[in-house]
């Protein structure tokens, strides 16, 4: 692979320079090939020797230059100032054939100096959630970081209890998060403040290094890539769990994967953090809390660009959000038409669904459907809500096949429910048969369309089932 390895290039106030700690009998768990691709890599990569040895951590690779990075944050509004890369390593940045450039990363490879007494592993459990869900919000098109393998360890690690431990190997446009910044800001590092932002702007948006105000514009791109993030995770149902700053990367993708969440049946204040007691990162609070973390980026930038022309940009959010987020709504509902009808329509629609308890992935599937497909519904305020649908979208002039054709590639029919995931957890963790995650990741992968060569009729109907009550609105721990 071709390492470049630019961080490394910013000095040693930015990283620990660390080899990964070598583990106990590694194996695979799964590997994606098309994660893999933006490395280059084959689709039977996964399986060879060397490259189990080589992404546990357990050999060398030529060329990489692996290092834990420095930052902090704001976790559930407070600030941390001792966070940083304590079991994650950045082995470098590789360009593929294509010139893209890949940042590699390796989740639980031993402690770093940022560990704080941690053990510097990550479970089984949590890489194979973080492995799945990666590859399911790509297949959605959601911006996300992906993963490329999670790679099992013979060894146990003491949670509540002891557990299996993994490596998991993460491929992303970019580690750096709205905390990297606010570690040299509340350091009292300024110049580094720049110079992370200078770095930044030439590695993730080079269109911008000849402009005076490229500062701000870098800030506008964020602001803006966030805000669609956030308007991309509402429409498909998505709920990240834990956006605290160290959380938020500056590309705007979706970035650490712990106790996250799917909608199940509508339930807007869905809080999948089961330690966010008071639903701080709820699925109807995301967008607030976008809000709230590109201020805590823009003070770091404050001393840069100005604390007036910072305000004007934030001021932006709001329509910029609204704006993506209304865009996501007309595609799932397969109307262009936005005017007054159309916000009346949605807002009833979220009223419906909450009142019925409707399941949000397959409503829509069974829109798209309608009238061809009609609901044996008794619910009088349903019946009328579907004619009113049906008015909006004749006056579009599009064919029932059209609109159809249309929602069925943005509404997905299958999604990582809460009782499917853990079907493949348990028979990994008990059996040791990883079987089932091999099979949703290739479900996930594309989840607008039935795979009748890889799944069974059968299974497609298991697959698309509501999640049953016992699994909707499941909360999971941060350590699980
Ligand atoms: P996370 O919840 O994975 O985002 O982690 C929050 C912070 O705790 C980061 O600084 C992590 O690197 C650190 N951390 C979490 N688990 C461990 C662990 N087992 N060993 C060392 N550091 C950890
Ligand atoms: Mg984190």
């Amino acid at each position: 692979m071709n390492f470049q390895n630019r961080f490394i290039g910013l000095g040693p106030e930015f990283y620990q320079a660390k080899t990964p700690d070598p583990v106990t009998d590694p194996y695979l768990i799964d590997f994606s090939p098309s994660a893999g691709q933006l490395i280059d890599l084959s689709p039977e990569a996964g399986s060879s020797r060397g490259f189990i040895d080589q992404f546990s951590g357990n050999a060398p690779m030529t060329g990489a230059q692996p290092l834990a990075m420095a930052y902090s944050g704001h976790q559930f509004g407070s600030y941390n100032p001792r966070l940083g890369d304590g079991r994650g390593l950045l082995l470098g940045e590789v360009q593929n054939q294509g010139q893209e450039m890949w940042d590699i990363h390796l989740k639980g490879a031993g402690p770093t100096r940022f560990a704080r007494g941690f053990d510097g592993r990550a479970t089984l459990n949590s890489s194979i959630r973080e492995h799945l869900a990666s590859e399911a919000l790509n297949g959605l098109g959601v911006p996300t970081t992906r993963s490329l393998a999670v790679i099992g360890i013979r060894e146990l690690i003491y949670r509540q209890r002891p557990e299996l431990a993994a490596v998991l190997v993460r491929i992303a446009d970019s580690h750096i998060r709205f905390g990297s910044f606010e570690f040299f800001h509340y350091t009292g590092q300024e110049k580094n403040v720049e110079r992370l932002l200078e770095f930044s702007i030439r590695n993730y948006y080079p269109d911008i290094v000849e402009e005076s105000d490229r500062y701000r514009i870098f800030f506008q791109r964020t602001l803006q890539r966030t805000a669609k993030l956030i308007a991309k995770w509402q429409a498909v149902g998505f709920i990240h769990g834990v956006m605290n700053t160290d959380n938020m990367c500056i590309t705007g993708t979706t970035f650490d994967y712990g106790p996250y969440g799917f909608m199940d049946h509508f339930v807007p204040n869905y809080t999948p953090n089961h330690s966010d007691t008071h639903g701080r990162y709820a699925y109807n609070q995301q967008p607030e809390m976008g809000f709230w973390n590109l201020n805590k980026l823009a003070e770091t930038l404050t001393p840069l660009i100005g604390a007036e022309i910072l305000e004007e940009e934030m001021k932006q959010y709001q329509p910029t959000f609204n704006r993506f987020y209304r865009e996501e709504m007309s595609k799932k509902l397969g109307l262009a038409i936005l005017d007054s009808e159309f916000t009346q329509l949605v807002q009833k629609m979220f009223q419906l669904l909450h009142d019925h308890q409707l399941d949000y992935t397959n409503f829509f599937r069974f829109l798209a459907n309608y009238p061809i497909q009609s609901a044996s519904s008794n619910n009088d305020d349903l019946r009328s809500w579907l004619s009113h649908y049906l008015e909006l979208a004749q006056r579009e002039g599009m064919s029932h096949e059209e609109r159809k054709a249309q929602m069925d590639a943005t509404n997905p029919k299958f999604i990582l429910r809460a009782h499917l995931l853990q079907t493949a957890l348990d028979k990994a963790l008990k059996e040791s048969d990883f079987s089932e995650i091999s099979r949703l990741r290739i479900l996930l992968e594309n989840p607008f369309q039935d795979q009748p060569e890889v799944f069974e009729e059968h299974e497609i109907e298991h697959y698309t089932q509501d999640t049953p009550e016992t699994f909707a609105c499941r909360q999971t721990s941060c350590s699980a």
